[in-house]
């Protein structure tokens, strides 16, 4: 089984991040788990990685052409998909993944998350899709999810799509 893990490509100010994005590479690896992802090796997705194939998990990237320069592909992973477009990338992502864990990230991470989300909603996929709310970070974010319900832009039976973990091992209960 291959988890997608969508992060950012800074490694944010507070060591929590680093931190917490290995330790979930490490869980993950331990317990039988690949990965998916961008196929760099910078930032927070740089980490995830290198703790997945320090612990003997399996690392799949996927890296449009175009960034291949910019975001500097991870020299060592299991398998490395270089593609035309971030159309096709996220699209392979998706189809190469059993569930979605999204760490914090910027805009890139946002339109990663966003795209798995809306497909849930409109039933394109059934996988689970989790927010890692490492340091507080998504809480802003999850007021605003509220909000969108309150409101009545997003319907209070797909409040159950929204999943957040605080911890690797919430991760684990999820995708298990
Ligand atoms: P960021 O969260 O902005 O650091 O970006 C994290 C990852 O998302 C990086 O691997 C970027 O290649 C990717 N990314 C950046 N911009 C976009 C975008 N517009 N659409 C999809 N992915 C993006």
């Amino acid at each position: 089984m291959r988890v997608a893990v969508y992060c950012g490509s800074g490694m944010g100010k507070n060591p929590i991040y680093a931190e917490k994005a290995t330790e979930l590479g490490t869980v993950l690896a331990q317990n039988g788990y690949g990965i998916v992802y961008g196929g760099s090796k910078i930032g927070l997705m740089g980490k995830v990685a290198d703790a997945v194939l320090t612990a003997g998990g399996e690392v799949v990237g996927v890296m449009p052409t175009h960034l291949q320069m910019r975001e500097i592909a991870h020299p060592s992973l299991t398998e490395i998909h270089f593609v035309e477009s971030m159309h096709i990338r996220k699209a392979k992502m998706v189809d190469f993944s059993d569930a979605f864990i999204v760490l914090p990230g910027g805009g890139g991470t946002m339109d990663e998350y966003f795209e798995v989300f809306t497909w849930a909603q409109i039933g394109l996929h059934e996988k689970p899709v989790i927010l890692y709310n490492i340091n507080g970070f998504y809480d802003l974010l999850l007021q605003h999810f509220d909000r969108m319900i309150e409101e009545g832009f997003i319907r209070t039976d797909q409040k159950s799509l929204i999943r957040v973990a605080m911890t690797a091992e919430d991760i684990l209960k999820f995708i298990k």
